[in-house]
């Protein structure tokens, strides 16, 4: 059985190897992700490069995703190395230290405006929450803290403020300049860090319009605020991820399980494509073998309905990259054999708004109440293959496409396979039997099997899905 749940790898010095870059895609990761807030622009360009030259040699389709770093506000460094702040010991960031002065008392930040934004009482989070601070007191550009849970603490760890609500504009100027990055090495998917509002998605897909890219954007859920107008973000975005670190932080670890089976079940109903990220199997990185824990995480996400599971220091900095796409490989594949996993609840209240999603929606209902083998969406955008993995099913939808960014594409939805295939060379018969014949020669279906297959009167025009046909392989006729 193919795998449904995709696999999202961040890319690092770990993964730079050509050998373990081969076994990463072998091991069958759908779409790499090139973290912004790690290394420098050529050296992304450069990932993005070998990673679709090595995909192209092996066979394999593989999405691009250019993560954007984002406002995340961190401390500055240290004049002698980390530092121990004792529990119960006053600690103050200061705005106005200069950068490389931290010491045990005091440590400058790289955003001016914090002192503005935070008040006597509120909790500040460093470094993911292994340390926490209670504010006593703000004075000009001093925060005057309690640390509430000391530890060590090194240079550059990030800030977050308990319950959210930090001012800062969700794109940088280094988010900028990425942009245009991103956009001149044709990323497939463009995620932006701490979005508040739909406004800043908009924002972001206006200044990749502007340099010329086309990538899906991808609002990463990190902010008290955003899970606040999760819909309206979901509406502007193509993709949300449950970017569960930061966002973690910001609402509590407890209320995590059920905000991401809320996000999952928004993204579906709402057409949306959604990731769900971090620490899944955090042990790997250096590990062998992941925890139970992990395990369950896993399958958890799967049995939710998520698209995609993220990997990112596992792949990125890890001791075992292809080891741990090759587990988290395993279960989802058992994950995806729980049969409810492949049922889907019925949605009274839905209504179609076209014709394409119409002809998609309907061929999911037939073949999940029909013994079908494959459903075949010849399509030019990806949008009717996206709409069909938003209804549960355990039929495999290949994207029959000639585009290869639609391709790249589809490498992020959930049971959907990518197939390079010309739609516009011959009449719909001719198609017909010829997009048969090439899912026969990938295995994908046997003599005797029947498929649904999805196209419009006129191949080749985007949003042209107007019809349905099921076919038996082997005869030219439909099945009575
Ligand atoms: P990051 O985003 O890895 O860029 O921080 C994901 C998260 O916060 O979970
Ligand atoms: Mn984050």
């Amino acid at each position: 059985m193919k795998r449904r749940t995709k696999i999202v790898a961040t890319l690092g010095p770990a993964t730079d190897d050509a050998r373990v870059l081969d076994e990463l895609i072998h091991a069958g990761v759908d779409v790499v992700r090139l973290n912004f807030s790690h290394g420098s622009q050529p050296e992304h360009i450069e990932r993005a490069r070998r990673v679709r030259e090595r995909a192209g040699t092996l066979g394999r389709e593989v999405g691009v995703l250019a993560d954007l770093q984002g406002p995340k506000i961190r401390i500055q460094r240290f004049r002698e190395g980390p530092v121990h702040l004792a529990d119960g010991a006053r600690f103050v960031l200061d705005a106005a230290l200069p950068a490389g002065d931290g010491t045990r008392e005091r440590v400058g930040i790289s955003y001016a405006a914090l002192p503005a934004d935070v008040v006597r009482g509120d909790t500040l989070l460093l470094d993911d929450g292994a340390i926490v601070l209670e504010v006593e007191d703000v004075r000009g550009t001093q925060i005057e803290c309690r640390v509430v849970v000391g530890g060590a603490l090194a240079d550059n760890k990030g800030i977050n403020r308990q319950g959210g609500g930090l001012s800062a504009q969700a794109l940088t100027d280094k988010d900028r300049a990425d942009i245009a990055v991103a956009a001149a090495m044709r990323a497939d998917y463009l995620a932006v860090s701490f979005p508040r509002s739909a406004d800043d998605i908009h924002e972001a897909r206006a200044l990749l319009h502007a340099a010329g890219g086309r990538a899906g954007i991808v609002a990463k859920i990190e902010r008290a605020e955003a899970v606040a107008s999760l819909e309206d973000i979901m509406q502007a975005a193509d993709v949300v991820m449950i970017a569960r670190g930061d966002l973690g932080v910001e609402i509590g670890d407890a209320e995590l399980p059920a905000v991401q089976k809320r996000i999952i079940q928004a993204a579906r109903s709402l057409d949306r494509v959604v990731i769900t990220a971090t620490q899944m199997m955090q042990s790997m990185v250096e590990n062998p073998i992941p925890t139970r824990a992990e395990v369950f995480d896993v399958a958890n996400a799967v049995l939710d309905g998520t698209d995609a599971v993220m990997l990112s220091a596992e792949t990125a900095i890890g001791k075992y990259p292809a080891r741990v796409v090759q587990a988290m490989d395993r279960i989802c594949k058992a994950a995806e054999r729980q049969r409810l996993t492949t049922l889907s609840a019925r949605r009274q209240t839905m209504r179609f708004h076209r014709i394409d999603e119409a002809i998609a929606k309907a061929a999911m209902y037939t073949a999940n109440h029909l013994n079908v083998k494959a459903i075949a969406a010849l399509t030019e955008s990806g949008a009717t293959p996206l709409w069909m993995s938003r209804i549960s099913s355990g039929i495999p939808i290949y994207a029959l496409t000639r585009h290869a960014d639609t391709r790249a594409k589809v490498t992020l939805y959930r049971g959907v396979y990518p197939v390079d295939f010309d739609v516009t060379a011959a009449g719909h018969a001719e198609v017909n039997r010829e997009a048969l014949d090439r899912l026969m020669r990938y295995g994908a279906v046997r003599e005797g099997d029947l498929v649904i297959i999805t196209e419009g009167d006129l191949a080749g025009v985007h949003g042209g899905t107007n019809a349905m046909r099921i076919l038996r392989v082997g005869e030219s006729a439909s099945p009575r």
